[in-house]
């Protein structure tokens, strides 16, 4: 019991915890709103909550916030942190803070799920170093809100109004404690983000894909698809040789068929993969999928060999797929001066340890 992380908790699991110890039901409540919607870091902070209650709630519950070891912030507003875990281990977080740009009031975090990740996508800095562990549901939460804080010490109004789980990790891999995350930062009582503003983004796991319909059709869902044959698939997304291309898809169609939610197609361009041949052959996959392509430049990642294609390249890919009938749009690009692709500031300060 003792083990419980405060932060992972629903607001009837606090109730419960608060009446075993001989609490009123109101404290339940007010520790809620405390950590999950004023993101405070520590007991003290709860100053309507006395001493003594604090002392004892402590005895049940752990609390722990994310040491920030490092910021990096980008000149279109993009801020990207590196938290160090409770047992040492660094995770990746990405706020996109898209109002310094634009009039959109509109703040984006992207959560990591998974300290590394064992899916090894060939282009990506995580996949690089393999998997460690899941995310606890606290650690989830908590980068959400340790965000929150620590832009509200500038800006005391500030709200995170969208969510990506798109960081570092296979979300549909941790996918139970994805789901109770995103419970937690939907609540009423705390940060209140929709659920339609929330994006999970999977590589392909095509029974949760079913699952995710059945358990929350609400929130967004984003495919990395990358390539439209299994055999360069294979190599890019080593998952794919256990869900093929053709599972995927019908995983797909039964997804937005339940959800009637069109699904985002995210389709990585190399200066290798940028060619008219597989756009046609993704224009063929896609045909009558309720789906948009999201065309995404790779920034470039030491290691991989890969390289960013020239744009004139990425605009004749989009046309072959617009003249199929297929909506397709090219991701803007942030952050690209602070490493904001995921898990290169993990691998960078690593190395800096060595
Ligand atoms: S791209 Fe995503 S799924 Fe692939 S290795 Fe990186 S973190 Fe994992």
């Amino acid at each position: 019991m003792e083990n419980i992380e405060l932060r992972g908790c629903l607001e009837d699991e606090l109730t419960e915890i608060c009446l075993q110890i001989g609490l009123k039901r109101f404290r339940a409540i007010q520790l809620f709103e405390w950590v999950q919607q004023k993101a405070v870091r520590s007991w003290d902070e709860m100053k309507n909550v006395g001493k003594s209650d604090r002392h004892t709630l402590s005895t049940r519950l752990r609390f722990y916030a994310l040491d920030k070891i490092r910021e990096q912030r980008s000149k279109d507003g993009t801020r990207k942190y590196l938290f160090r875990l409770e047992d040492g281990e660094t995770i990746e977080c990405v706020l996109m803070d898209y109002a310094r740009t634009t009039s959109r009031d509109r703040h984006t975090v992207c959560v990591s799920t998974q300290v590394g990740c064992p899916v090894g996508c060939s282009f990506c800095a995580t996949g690089l170093e393999g998997f460690r562990r899941n995310l606890s549901v606290a650690e989830i939460v908590g980068q959400v809100l340790d965000i929150t804080y620590y832009v509200r010490q500038e800006d005391p109004d500030f709200q995170v109004t969208n969510l990506v789980f798109m960081g570092m990790g296979e979300p549909l891999l941790n996918y139970d404690r994805v789901l109770k995350a995103i419970q937690l930062l939907n609540h009423s009582r705390g940060l209140n983000i929709g659920m339609r503003r929330m994006t999970i983004s999977t590589s392909g796991v095509a029974p949760k894909i079913v699952q995710l319909a059945e358990d929350n059709p609400q929130v967004g869902l984003a495919v990395s698809l990358h390539a439209a044959q299994d055999a360069i698939r294979n190599d890019l997304i080593p998952m794919n040789r256990r869900y093929p291309l053709e599972q995927l898809m019908k995983a797909c169609r039964e997804y937005t068929q339940r959800t009637k939610r069109r699904i985002t197609y995210e389709v990585a361009l190399t200066s290798e993969n940028a060619k008219r041949e597989e756009a046609e052959a993704l224009a063929r996959l896609l045909k009558g999928h309720l789906g948009h392509v999201n065309l995404i430049p790779v920034n470039p990642v030491e290691g991989t060999g890969m390289e960013r294609p020239d744009p004139e390249k990425i605009r004749r890919f989009a046309q072959v797929l617009e003249e199929a009938g297929i909506s397709v749009s090219s991701r803007e690009e942030r952050g690209t001066d602070i490493d904001a692709a995921c898990g290169q500031l993990r691998r960078q300060w690593e190395g800096e340890l060595k």
